[in-house]
């Protein structure tokens, strides 16, 4: 039953409980909402963290400094690309045993206070079996109520990447600064940035000198501005650039760099730099310009060679056959420049040549190519000449030239004369080859036809160059087949009237060629060498006829001179061949006289004296042939130990026709002369009573000629040195025709 005192409570206390029960409902309700964004707030952050932690590829680890337990949280993003923590734990510890003592000693002094923070690198093991450089920061985070360290936490990274990029950094600075060649690095405005030591060596400069300054500072002053400017264009414009470049040392040598540049971009600043490769090839340059020129030219003379000589003639026809022109090809030889370089010496030889080359040039003119080809011998070519007669002005002009005598050197003068030979296009040949071929064959007729004068190409000529070559063929095989003879001619003693002497002469009887005389074959024997197996068997044969001889009973002072080649006075065993025949034949040394020409003498006069010497001690006679008409001095030639003097017939030639003449002084004052030096004179080639009688009133020893006898053979020549009569002509006839020029 209601009460009308207490209803009003009731109902104001259920209110109340409503009101608190409301109240009670909003703040749980709000409770609940703070405590709902609070724990999302949190995840949001907790997510954030691991993000980070996920982003910057760290790894947050803790270490509990009373269990000893290592904790690792690291985030790992599963297919979903949801973050998802991982969480390991070691009790063992897993740092490498290497890295563990520095890892402890890091930590005792963060623990010491000594650092604020750990820091230190360690090699861990992760997963799998691998190590794993990290790189670790730390620093305490809990502490127990006496302030000791119960908990130190941080983060850690690995750097296995960054370690082997640091260690090629390494090798690759390392590589740069031994590299041989120079390495510079320049920014952007070609300032210096890096060298290295090959570059200090080849620039001079040290590092600390260029860093920071404008490379400019090599630049050498055999280049115009531009082209520095025209280089550093290249280089921006293009990743890689290649190129020479003089540049200029520090102590202001230049020298030449071969230069390769790369452009790249700094990884931090992205900043262009050039790499810069170079080579000093200053000196490889120096080489291949050296080997071009010695390719092309004669250092001697510094004139063209044989090869430059063949290019510009290649040219000159191709340029004539265009133009319907003619060129002349002069081939030009010294005459008997041998005997120079074997009398006065080789350098005297090269001093000779090369004045003989400004000659030529002076004599042609800049217009035409003058080519030293070899030797002592030189070529002209002549380009655009309109008539044969022109190339033959000009080889008449080179040969008035050299009538001036030559100067190669301050000191003397020297004459010499040149033989040329003209061939010439298109009349003679169509090519190079032919051309040279052709030129060479007139320069041989020059010679052939007394020296000293020009010849043009015939076709005729390859006919005796032919002949030549076949002569030397059939030389070879003389021996075996037999084919020489020695005949002898005597010479007269002129106090006594007696034979004191005779003179072995070779004959060659060709059944190819017929009778051949030694002054056509001697000088191809002596170029081919065969006249060494040749003059042996002069020896044996005269040694082997003379013992005959000397068995019939003729005189035994008869002495038997032989001739003696240069080759084999030099080059062969001549004293072991003279010995041979000596002791073969039964014959005493004194029987023998050796007949060697002034040019024989003076070639390498050394050991000719040696050698001469050693005959003059077996006991051996030494003539000097033909004297008068080579270049030594009768004073020179005293030195050497020599017997006998044989006055060329060139001088007898002009006795007793008339009394005053150059040979009659000639001859006198060689017979007085000798005489004092205590030489015994035999003149040659007498060949009237007139010069008979005037060598017997001016005291000349011996007579040879034809007057007296004609070379005879061995028979023919007994019968002679008994005073048999010997039968005229018919005999000798064909081995001696017609009284033929010596
Ligand atoms: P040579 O030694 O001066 O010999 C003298 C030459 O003059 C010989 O010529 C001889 O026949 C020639 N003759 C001699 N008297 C007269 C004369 O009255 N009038 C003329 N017109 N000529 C005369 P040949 O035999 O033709 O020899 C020429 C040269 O060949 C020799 O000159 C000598 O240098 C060389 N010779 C000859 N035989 C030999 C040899 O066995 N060995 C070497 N290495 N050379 C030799
Ligand atoms: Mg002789
Ligand atoms: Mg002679």
């Amino acid at each position: 039953m209601n009460t009308p005192i207490d209803s009003p409570l009731i109902l104001l206390l259920s209110v109340l409980v409503l009101a608190l029960a409301g109240l009670a409902l909003v703040s749980y309700r709000r409770r609940e909402r703070d405590h709902r964004s609070f724990r999302q707030e949190l995840e949001a952050r907790e997510q954030q963290l691991r993000l980070a932690l996920w982003a910057s590829g760290e790894l947050y680890w803790q270490y509990d400094m009373r269990t000893q337990h290592l904790e690792r949280i690291r985030i790992v993003a599963d297919a979903d690309n949801d973050l998802a923590v991982r969480l390991d734990q070691d009790r063992d510890t897993q740092i490498h045993p290497d890295d563990l003592p520095r890892v402890l000693d890091a930590l005792r002094a963060h623990l010491r206070d000594d650092t604020a923070m750990l820091q230190t690198e360690l090699r861990f093991r992760g997963e799998g079996d691998d190590w794993a450089w990290m790189r670790a920061h730390g620093r305490t985070i809990q502490r127990d109520a006496d302030g000791r360290a119960t908990l130190v936490a941080g983060t850690a990274r690995n750097i296995d990447a960054l370690r082997e990029l640091e260690g090629q950094n390494e090798i690759a600075i390392e590589v740069m600064r031994n590299m041989a060649e120079s390495v510079c690095v320049l920014d952007s405005d070609f300032m210096f940035v890096a060298v290295n030591l090959a570059f200090s060596r080849m620039s001079g400069y040290e590092e600390q000198e260029v860093i920071g300054k404008d490379a400019s500072l090599l630049n050498g002053r055999q280049h115009e501005p531009e082209f520095h400017a025209a280089a550093r264009e290249a280089m921006r414009s293009q990743d890689h650039w290649t190129g020479e470049m003089w540049q200029r040392r520090k102590d202001g040598v230049d020298f030449l760099c071969a230069m390769q540049c790369t452009t790249i971009e700094d990884p931090q600043t992205h900043q262009r730099r050039y790499v810069i490769v170079a080579s000093d090839i200053t000196e490889r340059r120096r080489l291949e310009h050296e080997l071009r020129f010695l390719a092309n030219f004669d250092p001697l003379t510094n004139l063209p060679n044989r090869a430059q000589l063949s290019d510009r003639l290649e040219r000159a026809i191709t340029q004539a056959r265009q133009c319907d022109a003619r060129i002349g090809l002069l081939f030009l030889d010294l005459d008997n420049f041998k005997d120079v370089n074997d009398t006065l010496g080789h350098a005297i030889g090269d001093r000779v040549l090369r004045a003989a080359a400004r000659r030529l040039l002076e004599a042609v003119g800049p217009e035409h190519t003058v080519a030293r080809i070899g030797g002592d011998e030189f070529t002209i070519l002549l380009e655009n000449i309109n008539t044969v007669e022109d190339a033959d002005r000009y080889a008449q002009r080179i040969i008035e030239a050299f009538e001036t005598p030559l100067l190669p050197d301050e000191r003397y003068e020297f004459t010499i004369s040149p033989s040329v030979g003209i061939s010439l296009f298109p009349d003679h040949a169509q090519t190079a080859s032919d051309l040279l071929k052709h030129a060479d064959t007139a320069m041989y007729q020059a010679k052939a036809t007394g020296k000293r004068t020009f010849v043009r190409y015939a076709e005729a000529m390859d006919n005796d160059i032919r002949q030549r070559a076949n002569l030397i063929t059939a030389l070879r095989r003389v021996l075996e087949r037999d084919e020489l003879q020695l005949v002898y001619q005597p010479q007269v003693n002129l106090r006594n009237g007696r034979i004191g002497s005779v003179e072995a002469l070779l004959r060659w009887n060709s059944p190819e060629f017929g009778l051949i005389l030694p002054g056509q074959f001697i000088p191809l024997a002596e170029e081919s060498g065969l006249i060494v197996p040749i003059g042996e068997w002069v020896l044996a044969e005269a040694c082997r006829t003379l013992a005959a001889w000397r068995r019939a009973g003729i005189d035994p002072r008869l002495v038997m001179a032989i001739n003696v080649s240069a080759l084999q006075l030099l080059r062969s065993d001549l004293a072991g061949s003279v010995q041979r025949a000596l002791v073969g034949n039964d014959l005493p040394a004194s029987v023998l006289e050796l007949e060697l020409t002034e040019s024989v003498l003076m070639s390498n006069a050394e050991l000719a004296r040696e050698r001469l010497r050693a005959f003059r001690r077996m006991g051996i006679s030494i003539a000097v042939d033909d004297f008068g008409t080579g270049y030594s001095s009768l004073a020179y030639l005293h030195r050497l130990p020599i017997n006998t003097l044989k006055i060329d017939k060139a001088f007898i030639d002009g006795l007793a026709s008339n009394e005053d003449s150059e040979d009659t002084t000639i001859t006198t004052t060689i017979i007085a002369m000798a005489r004092t030096l205590g030489l015994q004179v035999v003149a040659e080639g007498v060949e009237t009573p007139e010069q008979l009688a005037f060598l017997e009133q001016h005291a000349c020893d011996l007579a040879q000629g034809f007057w007296i006898s004609r070379p005879l053979p061995a028979e023919a020549c007994l019968r002679f040195l008994r005073g048999d009569p010997v039968p005229a002509p018919v005999d000798i006839g064909p081995l001696d025709p017609d009284p033929t020029p010596a």
